[in-house]
């Protein structure tokens, strides 16, 4: 591992070797050359940030098949804008309410079983949340979790919105959640923050009739952290811009974009909205652009060949190591990646799986392996944030507690 030292050791942080994947807590991705170059030079000079998010609209129409497309800052961020989209409309009066929705429609329907930590971003805007179905798929009888049945008869005059988490396994199916909504004229919010790659995601939901999709930008696209895409119809993505830029204007000389914004439709200019505290400046509308065009130009085939030989590093390091168990997992499914699955047997290993990602994470520098099978036991490496030369580090680090 490169001994080189960073910005963390001179400001005395600890830095990590990540072995856990992009996850926002630990520094997320690590930004594109090439993005942090346009963002240097994004630096040096202004602009209008409605004229930028025009050009990053133009692209996100491009690479999602979407009517339009914005920039906030971060998928969490967007699933704010979406939901005061879905609320307000053009509405200027509802948007300075927001959050209060008082005598207002505000209600997002979601199936139980794809609620999760951050539809609270829905309810930041003032949303509702009404979860239909429950978690019967987990009984083994063959009932389903969600019926469509179930969503159509919660969708009623107070319903401004059908979110739906996307994930391999998601139920019901996209398309059947679209009909149901859109026959009741309900459009559909699908927070898909990690699901590129692969690539053809970008476009597959929006093929699917969702009418507003929400990427991460930080993620596997490795723009700046604070990035997230919104795509969709022009009239959501026109209001959550109204929404989010600054709106502290002089209405006589106020000329917004016409491709986002066309002023004659409304009553006057909005004040400083709901999505006024989730800016993103000119810096990381300039590097998500720039990721995005370098995202959608990587060659994926190679990109999982080399994840696969830097596994092929970790199991061979971990082999024969009495009480541990590797396995492979492949890439593509519920993971981006593949992933190496490490089963510590505590009657027969020297630590147990908790006692050994507890101490990875307290060494200098410290190392996050992922943990979300500690209580089997378990845990995993994933290659897409590490070097060849880290997985190494990381894997004699590991082997250290288990010799
Ligand atoms: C990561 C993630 C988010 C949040 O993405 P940010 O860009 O960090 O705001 C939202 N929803 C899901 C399902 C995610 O995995």
């Amino acid at each position: 591992m490169s001994d080189k030292t960073t910005i963390y050791d001179e400001l005395g942080v600890p830095r990590v070797i990540n072995a856990a994947g992009t996850k926002t807590r630990i520094g997320g991705s690590l930004i594109r050359p090439e993005a942090i170059e346009a963002m240097s030079q994004a630096a040096e000079s202004f602009v209008r940030l409605s004229d930028l998010q025009v050009r990053a609209s133009e692209l996100i129409s491009e690479v999602t098949g979407a009517e339009a497309g914005y920039v906030g800052s971060g998928a969490a961020a967007c699933m704010t804008l979406a939901a005061a989209a879905a609320i307000a409309g053009d509405d200027l009066g509802v948007m300075s309410r927001l959050p209060d929705t008082d005598g207002i429609p505000d209600e997002i329907v979601m199936p139980r079983t794809h609620r999760n930590g951050y539809d609270h971003a829905f309810r930041a805007a003032g949303a509702h949340m009404v979860d239909v179905g429950n978690n019967d798929n987990y009984l083994g009888t063959g009932s389903n979790s969600t019926e469509p049945w179930e969503i159509a008869d919660a969708i009623t005059e107070n319903t401004v919105a059908v979110g739906y988490m996307q994930k391999v396994y998601s139920t019901p199916l996209l398309e059947e959640v679209v009909e149901i909504a859109h026959e009741q004229g309900v459009p559909v919010i699908v927070d898909a923050a990690a699901e590129v790659p692969p690539r053809e995601n970008l476009s597959t939901f929006i093929d699917l009739g969702a009418d507003m999709v929400i990427f991460s930008g930080g993620k596997a696209i490795r723009g700046p952290q604070t990035t997230g895409i919104l795509a969709g119809k022009r009239e959501y993505i026109r209001s959550a811009a109204l929404q989010h830029l600054d709106m502290h204007v002089a209405e006589s000389v106020w000329e917004p974009p016409t491709e986002l914004i066309n002023k004659a439709d409304l009553n006057g200019v909005p004040r400083q909205g709901i999505g006024r505290p989730l800016k993103v400046g000119k810096e990381e509308l300039v590097g998500l652009i720039a990721a995005l065009n370098s995202f959608v130009e990587e060659d994926q085939e190679t990109l999982n060949k080399e994840w696969e030989s830097r596994l092929d590093i970790v199991d061979t390091e971990l082999a024969n190591l009495v009480g541990v168990t590797t396995q492979r997992e492949p890439g593509g499914k519920v993971m981006v990646a593949p992933e190496t699955y490490v089963e510590i047997d505590p009657e027969t290993a020297k630590v147990d799986a908790v006692e050994l990602v507890g101490s990875l994470r307290t060494e200098t520098p410290r190392i996050f392996v992922g943990s979300d099978d500690l209580l089997e036991d378990g845990f995993t490496i994933n290659p897409m944030c590490l070097t060849d030369e880290e997985a190494e580090y990381v894997t004699k680090r590991i082997r250290s507690y288990l010799e």
